[in-house]
This record gives C-alpha cells, structure tokens and sequence, in this order.
C-alpha cells in the first residue's frame, strides 16, 4: 500500500567495489537508513567477479533491511538511484541489476549517479559546507576536486593506484588481516602510532598529481629487506603519503581562494591524515570538516541523496539505456544542482 502522507523518498544503491549499500533518504535530506555488507577476500586484494558474488548473495537482505530500518515499505519509494560508475565492472552490474529490478517493479524512475559526486554531495549535506575543495581518497580514488565552471573538475588526482588500495597491499604483504569493521587502513594506522624512525620513501608528487604505485614498491621492499621494524614502516608510509596529499590539497586551495575543505573516502577516517590537514587549513583560515565515517566510507545515502539532487533536475534515465561507466570522470558528470 502506498503511504498516504505525501514524503518522497529515494532508495540508493552502492555497489562499485567491495561495498554493497543501500541507503533511503528523504527529499529533505533526512537519512532513513543506511545499512552495508563489505567482501572481505580470504586472501590477496578485492577480486571483482567474488566481490560482485558477495553484493548478489546480499542485496536481498541489506534492501530488506534498509526497509526494516526507515520502517518503511517498498511502496513508498518514489525513485531508485545506484552506482553507475566508476568501479568495478561485475560489482557495477550487480548494483544495476537490483535497481533496475526494483525501479521496474515498483513503476519509479530510475537514476544513474556517479560514485564521486555522490562523495562529495553527501559531504555537503551533513557538514553544511556548500563549495568545498573536497579530498576524497579512498580504496579506489584519490582526488583532490571542486566545482569551478559549471563542473566537478580534478585539480589533483592519482596518476596510478589509489592510497586506500596502496595501504591495503602493503598492509597484505605484511601479513596483516582485514576484520569486520577493522579495514586495513586502519590496521596500518594503529601500528603506526608505535612507530618512532621515518625511514626514507619515495616522495612522489608530478605538478598537482600523485603517484603511489613506486612509493608502494618502495614500501614492500624495505618490508621484505627486514631491516625495520613494521611500526615504523606503517609510520613512515603514512608521514610521507600523507604530506603529498597535504601539499597538493594546498595548492589547490591557494589557487582557488575555496575557503571550506572537506575530507572524505575510507582512507579519512585515519586521525594521522585529519590532523595534517587541520594544521593547513587553520594556517589558511579555511573552514575544514572531516566527513563522518558512515558517509565517508563507500555507502547508499550517498547515492540516494545524489539520486534526489539529480532527479529534481529531471535528470532519470531509461532502464534500457542504464549501461554501467567503469571510467566515468568526474569532470564528465552534469550537476546542474550546484550553484557554481
Ligand atoms: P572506501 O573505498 O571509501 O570504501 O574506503 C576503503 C579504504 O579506506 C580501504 O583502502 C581502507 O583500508 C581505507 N581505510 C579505512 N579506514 C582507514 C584508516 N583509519 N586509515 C587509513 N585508511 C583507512
Ligand atoms: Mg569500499
């Protein structure tokens, strides 16, 4: 039965990489529910087709639970957003799939949101910032962006692998193990409070872009050279991989005169990375927030808020041309929400 006051609500879904999301929001903002299963691999890094087993074993219960959450009924829903890119291609398809199936089902539109924007609009909407420079950096992305003529544009981005992905390998190769709600960047971080030596890494910061797969290299090979000890690997990885991000998140205020910065992605929850930046933005006089980790990590509430800000705008598209975008920038995306 249809709910008879008039609220409208979106259901989002995420499912891009490791995580499947579901997330319900209200038109206003109000999150009614957020609830996600993270693939955990038994060994080595995130496999996609295994990733996209686990969101498909999944996406039955976490939606139920979404519903049982926001007490709300399937009825009620009034558009459907998900994921549609950038990620991981199995993963994107299985997201696409259940939103496609319940858009279908439930005769709603349907809305494709890119991973990005819906990082950094969720950011807005629970810190209250409206123009940010946003650092996102997590286990897929590391971008340092803002809106600037009528877009979402990149000042600074990774030029190969992501630092969440970085610290994850290297944290793999050290024998350390992911746990439910103990990701492996913050294995890495804990240990790095014991560490006391900064031994020497690379420092690789091209212009305004990062590199971290030498740095990586780097790092796994001091770690099987034995020479140190893991505490001061950890604490050495995240003074140097932190510090690039730190300058080229400078830089790209100063060229901006942008006088909010936001933090978000997994790898911001590490309290090592906020600090740094904190320091910066107090000497810039900028206003400076770190996104709450549920909105931070890889979640629906951020794609359904996304999917509203969108679907005011009109902007839904046809089940029958919902194909998936692995490599779907940021700067590719219209926003025409934003007031730039
Ligand atoms: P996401 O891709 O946004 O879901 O975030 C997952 C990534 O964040 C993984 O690479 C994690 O290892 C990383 N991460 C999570 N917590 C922390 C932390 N406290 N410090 C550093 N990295 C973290
Ligand atoms: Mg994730």
């Amino acid at each position: 039965m249809k709910r008879c006051n008039s609220t409208k609500i979106c259901l989002g879904i995420e499912a891009t990489a490791d995580d499947f999301g579901v997330g319900l929001l209200d038109f206003e903002g109000k999150v009614l529910a957020n609830v996600n299963s993270t693939f955990i691999p038994e060994t080595g890094g995130i496999h996609p087709r295994e990733a996209a087993r686990h969101h498909a074993k999944n996406a039955g219960r976490i939606i139920s639970k979404a519903f049982q959450t926001a007490k709300i009924e399937p009825q009620d829903i009034t558009v459907v957003a998900f994921s549609q890119g950038p990620g991981l291609g199995p993963c994107l398809r299985t997201g696409a799939t259940a939103a496609r199936a319940l858009a279908s089902y439930l005769n709603v539109p349907l809305v494709g949101v890119n991973h990005c924007v819906a990082h950094i609009e969720i950011g807005k909407l629970v810190t209250g910032f409206t123009d940010p420079i946003t650092l996102y950096v997590s286990g897929g992305n590391t971008i340092v962006t803002a809106f600037d003529a009528g877009r979402y544009r990149i000042f600074g981005e990774t030029l190969d692998i992501a630092l969440g992905n970085c610290l994850d390998v290297f944290a793999r190769e050290a024998g350390l193990r992911q746990q439910e709600g103990m990701p492996l960047g913050a294995v890495v971080e804990n240990l790095a409070k014991k560490g006391e030596v900064l031994v020497d890494l690379p420092y690789s910061v091209k212009g305004m872009d990062l590199s971290f797969s030498g740095f990586l290299t780097a790092g796994v090979r001091l770690l099987r050279s034995k020479k140190y000890r893991l505490e001061d690997l950890c604490f050495s990885i995240q003074e140097v991989a932190f510090s690039m991000l730190t300058e080229v998140t400078e830089r790209a205020l100063a060229h901006t005169e942008k006088i909010e910065l936001l933090l978000t992605g997994g790898v911001g929850a590490n309290k090592r990375l906020q600090t740094m930046l904190k320091i910066m933005a107090d000497e810039h006089d900028v206003r400076y927030c770190v996104v709450p980790k549920q909105y931070a990590l890889d979640n629906g509430a951020m794609i359904a808020w996304t999917g509203i800000l969108a679907y005011k705008y009109g902007l839904i598209i046809p089940i029958e041309n919902s194909y998936v975008r692995l490599k779907w920038r940021l700067e590719e995306v219209d926003a025409p929400w934003v007031k730039g």
